[in-house]
């Protein structure tokens, strides 16, 4: 695929030119935090070695989606969706859309909604150049610098972009812009990680069963900002609710670290304890869809710890699963 070179100080003209067509959604400073949001302007957009707060999967996932109307039938919603540049996001992000794009689509059942958006969205990437304060990436073997799980991928090279195309979407947004083409890079650029890539690898039995999951969890507050914040979390629930006289139906975000996430209508919840709950989290990331789509749930994007209010760190605990493991 090709390279162009994208001045910097021809960015806006690009963003003012992509505007017309498409919302563009990047990062932008909201009070203190960066985040990602729909930009009117320009000058708005905000491209940097900072990492968002939240990650852009609610653009494609949004946190309340109305899905149905109920009428003299069952109307679904209409799917239009609107065409979305989603820009700036980051090597872990685009790690983490892969996670998604898997169980929504890869699985037994296709979530039409989640597609549409997918399939009407372009994602340009952008590389990062170092570490922030809680981030592993780099020890989940993930490239911080470079990655082709988008349409167009942007690596900061001074007064300039190097953009590397790399589908029609992607090839679509720089059409008739008479950019340079720019020679493939003779190498990509690599992270080294020597220590390996931080897995649970184990036998699925053993690792519910013999890890002290009681003192592993016992700080959580079960609070459910992890699975907010989390770029791979994916789990939703219904509510039905009447809008202006019309029952409708919504899904909504959903945190395997509440109570009620799986309590049954009989009243047996089979997860009662924060423990249980824990181990599901981390049971789930590491190996249940790793079992099911071949993919880690886990970027080592550092929100979690960031944002954990009882200073839970899900690299450490992995860290400490792996060396209960080799002890045993
Ligand atoms: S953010 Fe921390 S305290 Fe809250 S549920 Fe997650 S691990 Fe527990
Ligand atoms: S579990 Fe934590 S570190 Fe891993 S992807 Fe989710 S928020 Fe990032």
């Amino acid at each position: 695929m090709a390279h162009v070179v994208v001045p910097k100080n021809r960015l806006n003209e690009l963003l003012e030119g992509w505007m017309k067509n498409y919302r563009v959604v990047a990062p932008h400073r909201n009070g203190k935090a960066l985040v990602f949001e729909e930009v009117k302007k320009a000058s708005d957009v905000i491209l940097n070695d900072e990492i968002t707060y939240k990650s852009p999967k609610e653009y494609l996932f949004p946190q309340v989606e109305k899905i149905m109307t109920f009428g003299d039938g069952v109307e679904p919603e209409s799917t239009e969706v609107r065409k979305t540049i989603v820009l700036g996001v980051k090597t872990c992000d685009l790690e983490a859309l892969k996670v998604m794009t898997a169980v929504f689509t890869k699985g037994k059942y296709t979530d039409t909604y989640f597609e549409k958006n997918l399939n009407n969205t372009v994602l340009i990437g952008l590389g990062c150049r170092a570490e922030k304060p809680g981030c592993f990436c780099n020890a989940r073997g993930l490239n911080k610098a470079h990655s082709q799980a988008c349409d167009m991928f942007l690596t900061d090279s001074g007064d300039e972009y190097m953009a590397e195309i790399l589908t029609c979407k992607g090839e679509e947004l720089l059409e008739g812009l008479q950019l340079e083409e720019a020679p493939s890079p003779a190498a990509i650029p690599q992270d080294d990680n020597q220590a390996g890539v931080l897995e649970i690898d184990g036998e699925e039995n053993v690792i519910f069963n013999k890890t002290d999951w009681a003192s592993i969890s016992e700080k959580c507050l079960g609070c459910g900002t992890c699975t907010f914040i989390c770029p791979t979390c994916h789990c939703f629930e219904f509510k039905d609710t009447v809008l202006e006289g019309v029952p409708v139906r919504y899904r909504c975000w959903d945190s395997c670290m509440y109570p009620k996430f799986t309590i049954h209508a009989s009243g047996h919840n089979p997860r009662a304890s924060k423990k249980e709950r824990y181990r599901q989290r981390i049971m789930h990331k590491y190996l249940y869809v790793k079992q099911n789509f071949g993919y880690t749930a886990c970027t080592g994007c550092g929100r979690c710890i960031r944002s954990c209010p009882a200073g839970m760190n899900i690299k450490s605990v992995v860290t400490e699963i792996m060396e209960n493991l080799k002890n045993s």
